[in-house]
């Protein structure tokens, strides 16, 4: 999807698209599959920058980080970005530790890149196919989520313990 920030002296431009997004099962090995993005964009000029909000939704199909099952979730994310075809303005913004990316005017700037480091970070780090998904009986393998089993599970990793109170809590 791209934009031309110079279209935003006149007005605030609003865009809608979709964009498919390639090579990112490497970079998140628990999913195996993700729908092209449905992404709205507004952007507009304030003063010698040009802010860009974003908002996009698709679905990924996921493996369960604990029952190892496949199963699709819905995820939806927004981000903003400031763009600016100042130099002076880029330095300025990064002195105060702020992020403003340079770019020209005289072409239309790419916006993927955004849209794809807004999905990475919005993915799940530990997808479950349900919050109380009960995993893989770490003796024999079975789903204990449709089978029980008689391992001697009894002593729990203690990280594990706590994981499990959390979930009652919210129970
Ligand atoms: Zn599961
Ligand atoms: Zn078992």
């Amino acid at each position: 999807m791209k934009i031309r920030f110079r279209e935003l002296h006149q007005q605030p431009v609003e865009q809608k698209g979709e964009v498919a997004l390639e090579g990112l099962e490497q970079e998140s090995p628990d999913l195996l599959s993700l729908q092209p993005l449905q992404v709205e964009i507004l952007a507009w000029k304030d003063r010698e920058t040009y802010q860009v909000q974003g908002k996009q939704r698709t679905e990924g199909r996921f493996r369960c980080s604990r029952c190892l099952t496949p199963f699709s979730q819905g995820l939806e994310m927004d981000w903003f970005q400031a763009f600016s075809d100042e130099e002076r303005v880029v330095r300025e913004a990064e002195e105060e530790g702020e992020e403003i990316r340079l770019v020209q005017l005289d072409r239309p700037t790419d916006l993927t890149p955004y849209i794809r480091e807004a999905l990475l970070l919005g993915l799940p780090l530990a997808p479950v196919c349900r919050l109380d998904c009960r995993g893989l009986c770490p003796v024999c393998g079975v789903n204990l989520n449709h089978e029980s089993c008689d391992c001697d599970t009894g002593r729990v990793d203690p990280r594990l313990a706590k994981l499990q109170e959390f979930f009652k809590d919210r129970g």
